[in-house]
């Protein structure tokens, strides 16, 4: 089982590998960057956190300490602004973490394509990096379903 540190160099590796094919194979529109550097940042950004975040089914591991810490803090501004719903929800989301079972329904695609869903009200392309991202480790993990 590969350890933090392996997922997130696997995760980088796979995703230039993935743009490079696709740019090789004509569909590098996929992968629209522009000019502004900051997509390239948040690339890398989205890439590192989703090639650990299956494994928030693992109550030590970096990707569960790191969710939590900030689902934590944003539950702590939620009920500090009165925004009672949110900080609910967000304490919900942090409760059922707690029951996840490892390499279980985390551990899929159908969990990559639902955690990707989300970036694409930020940008399409950050949504297919942070799904293969989330791919690779799924792949280095053996877990394919
Ligand atoms: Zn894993």
């Amino acid at each position: 089982m590969p350890n933090y540190k392996t997922h997130l160099v696997l995760g980088l590796v796979f995703v230039v590998i993935a743009i490079v094919i696709a740019y090789y194979f004509g569909f590098g529109n996929f992968f629209e960057f522009g000019d502004s550097w900051k997509l390239y940042i948040f690339a890398v950004g989205v890439t590192l956190l989703y090639s650990i975040l299956p494994d928030l089914d693992i109550k030590t591991s970096k990707a569960f300490l790191l969710i939590s810490f900030c689902l934590l803090a944003f539950i702590i501004f939620c009920f500090l602004k009165n925004e009672i719903i949110f900080g609910i929800i967000s304490a919900s989301v942090l409760i059922l973490m707690l029951f996840l079972q490892h390499r279980g329904r985390i551990h899929s695609f159908l969990a990559a394509l639902l955690f990707s869903i989300p970036i694409i009200f930020v940008s399409w392309t950050l949504a297919i990096v942070g799904f293969l991202a989330y791919a690779s480790h799924l792949i280095a993990d053996g877990e394919i379903k």
